[in-house]
């Protein structure tokens, strides 16, 4: 059945992800039949917006197919005016549930914003530096606190990103306020597979 709310959306992720960690992913969705049936329109049960690391592929590690997510992603899931939109879209057009914000360990992209506060960030690419100073206030205030593993910056980073999307977008706040929508942060492990929850706002439990 397809989840109608934040509550079965997550549920189906969940379920998925452990099929993937467990090595038996049901592959669902991806025939060529359903590939026809799904090309006049699109009804996605939740939006991820993730970071682009090729290890955190969407669709495989919820072991969800054709149709299922709307993905947004880019290298250390920054929050921009265009990832907005596109959440946005997500939400009032194609009426997601959910959004889910993902991270992962090891992340590069917060490895690089800890090295630029640690001024030990030498890179080329002139936009690199908008997209590492997006996460560098995260970085600076879990240093305040003692927090230097990347790790745990990037949990920080996760709980941040929620929190700046809500602030930013009317309609995504509004949504959760009243109830139609939920905004989940969850962090990857790359080894293990495994998606942990780690922050939420909405209600998951209706
Ligand atoms: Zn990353």
């Amino acid at each position: 059945m397809r989840p109608t709310n934040a509550r079965e959306a997550w549920q189906v992720l969940k379920a998925g992800n452990q099929n993937f960690v467990a090595g038996t992913p049901a592959h669902p969705r991806q025939d060529a039949e359903l590939r026809k049936s799904l090309a006049g329109q699109q009804s996605p049960f939740a939006a991820l917006f993730g970071c682009s690391d090729s290890r955190l592929s969407a669709e495989m590690i919820f072991d969800v197919g054709l149709g299922d997510l709307f993905v947004v992603r880019n290298a250390g899931q920054v929050i921009a005016q265009t990832i907005i939109g596109s959440l946005e879209f997500s939400v009032e057009v194609l009426q997601v549930p959910l959004i889910l914000v993902l991270g992962h360990d090891s992340c590069g992209a917060v490895r690089a914003s800890l090295d630029a506060v640690e001024g030990n960030l030498s890179v080329e690419g002139e936009y690199i530096e908008n997209l590492v100073e997006r996460i560098v206030p995260t970085v600076n205030r879990s240093l305040a606190r003692g927090q230097t593993e990347v790790d745990l910056i990037t949990r920080d980073h996760i709980v941040d990103t929620i929190d700046e999307l809500l602030e930013m977008s009317t309609l995504i706040r509004s949504r959760v306020e009243s109830g139609k929508l939920a905004v989940v942060g969850a962090q990857y492990r790359l080894e293990e597979g495994q998606v942990e929850l780690i922050a939420s706002r909405g209600q998951l439990e209706s």
